[in-house]
């Protein structure tokens, strides 16, 4: 019997991991197989991206490769393109179909876990696919510390003030979490950064803006947080700009909705999430949204042998007095409905009754920077470094593995005694540049330019 698991993020590790404990024995004996289908061969634990942009987590420590953990498993690093849940198929695609140019190949199974996970909601903003750029993965949470830091030596290395400016001007929009604790760590790494290595860049000539469509931020942690947030990120010289939107970002000027215009080289788009592309090529029911319906056991709804989790999934909320809710998109859900849903595969192999997720939300905990948060736990709201200390313990006791949460714990004890590392290692995503130059090839162009 094979069980395939589409994604290998929260939902797909964990659930893999339940699985390849609980069916040990028939996975020795080669009576079950496990599948887990995923572009990357590594998860990423999102909730430290904002710290591995500032710095103080390094990024091969915010990732947990999959063929460690899931060591029982069989991971095929490639995309899922299809699924014919009726004939019980899926169709793929891997690097190898796709260096070859050939079609994407077929997998059967018995039991599917669907746990794709989101991408980002873009809205047809002129300029925004040219110049915008995401904050969901490590490459991207990388890719922008070493272009912050570029900006502070361009603008360090120019007497033009328009050069100078749009260098230093940094847009972020979306208030969610990902968009505020990113601002947050980098505003606060940049400001250090001026401060001890740039003579001629203040941290005052540079701008950070927070543009956010609705009246409030981080709606994670409560309307009173979430306007002490407000308050201290303005504290920071942070321009938070509540009910307003980007208009255009064409020709690298950031135009907002309250007529403002910044000329900017970095446009950072944190403004939400849809439920992934690919459960649109299934033949499951979906709800309006798009997300997957499901049951709270975290069946498909009126579809035997198909499951799913997390992002992806529309799982009726039960621990919720309103009716009608469904759980939201965060990793505090994904993770324990994974449990559950290994659980309930296990359960139903055995033709035993299936478990209900039911989780009351805890609460959230955010960073704003070193020595700076907010958290709302279990009702307690916290502020400044009580929060920040409450963030960084819940993070280390949720990160998958006693390895990574080691590594963690020596580097941010490391950083306490240390300086913080600002050098910026832009170069490493194009190693071939100097050696193409050197034989003769065209000089390098810089894809950052774009952004
Ligand atoms: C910057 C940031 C910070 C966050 N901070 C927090 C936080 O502090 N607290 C919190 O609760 N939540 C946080 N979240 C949200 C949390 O990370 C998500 O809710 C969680 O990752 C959802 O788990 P998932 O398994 O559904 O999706 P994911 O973890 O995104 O996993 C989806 C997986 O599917 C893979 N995949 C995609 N397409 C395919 C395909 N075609 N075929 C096969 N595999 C595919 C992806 O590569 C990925 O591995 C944060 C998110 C971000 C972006």
């Amino acid at each position: 019997m094979r069980v395939l698991v589409v994604g290998g993020g929260y939902v797909g590790m964990y659930t893999a991991l339940r699985l390849q404990r609980r069916l040990r024995a028939e996975l020795v004996r080669g009576d079950v197989e496990i599948v887990v289908v995923s572009p990357d061969p590594y998860m990423t634990y999102q909730p430290f991206l904002p710290e591995a942009a500032a710095g103080s987590i390094s990024p091969r420590h915010v990732v947990v490769p999959l063929r460690r953990v899931l060591r029982r498993c069989r991971i095929v690093v490639g995309e899922v393109r299809t699924i014919d849940h009726a004939r019980r198929t899926a169709t793929l695609t891997t690097p190898a179909t796709e260096e070859k140019g050939a079609p994407a190949e077929r997998l059967g199974y018995d039991e599917l876990v669907l746990a794709p996970g989101s991408v980002s909601r873009t809205l047809p903003v002129p300029g925004l696919a040219e110049h915008g750029i995401g904050f969901r993965t490590v490459e991207e949470a990388i890719g922008l510390r070493n272009h912050v830091i570029e900006q502070m030596d361009i603008a360090s290395s120019t007497r033009d003030p328009e050069i100078r400016d749009a260098a230093l001007t940094f847009v972020f929009v979306g208030g969610g979490y990902a968009g505020v604790e990113a601002l947050g760590e980098l505003e606060d790494m940049a400001r250090y950064t001026a401060r001890h290595y740039y003579p001629n860049v203040k941290p005052e000539d540079m701008k950070w803006i927070l543009v956010e469509a609705s009246g409030r931020i981080l709606p994670e942690v409560g309307p009173e947080l979430g306007r002490y947030t407000v308050t201290e990120l303005r504290r920071r010289n942070v321009d938070v700009r509540l009910e307003t939107r980007l208009d255009s970002c064409a020709g690298r000027v950031a135009v907002l909705s309250d007529g403002a215009r910044f000329p900017t080289r970095t446009l950072v788009w944190t403004a939400g999430v849809r439920p992934h592309p690919l459960l649109a090529a299934t033949d499951l029911p979906l709800t309006a949204r798009g997300r997957l319906k499901c049951t709270a056991e975290l069946t498909v709804e009126g579809v035997a042998h198909a499951w799913a989790a997390g992002d992806a999934a529309a799982v009726p909320d039960v621990a919720s007095e309103e009716p009608g809710r469904e759980t939201a998109p965060n990793a505090q859900h994904a993770v324990r409905q994974a449990g559950v849903l290994g659980d309930n595969i296990v359960h139903s192999l055995r033709g035993e009754p299936l478990e209900t997720y039911a989780h009351r939300y805890a609460g959230s905990v955010a960073s704003l920077g070193l020595h700076k948060g907010v958290a709302q736990v279990y009702g307690r709201r916290l502020k400044g470094y009580p929060a920040w200390f409450m963030h960084r313990v819940h993070h280390l006791s949720r990160v998958p593995t006693v390895n990574r949460k080691a590594r963690v714990l020596a580097e941010w004890t490391l950083a306490g005694l240390f300086k913080r590392e600002i050098v910026s290692l832009g170069s490493l995503e194009h190693p071939r540049a100097e050696f193409e130059l050197a034989a003769g090839g065209k000089p390098f162009q810089d894809p950052n330019e774009s952004f």
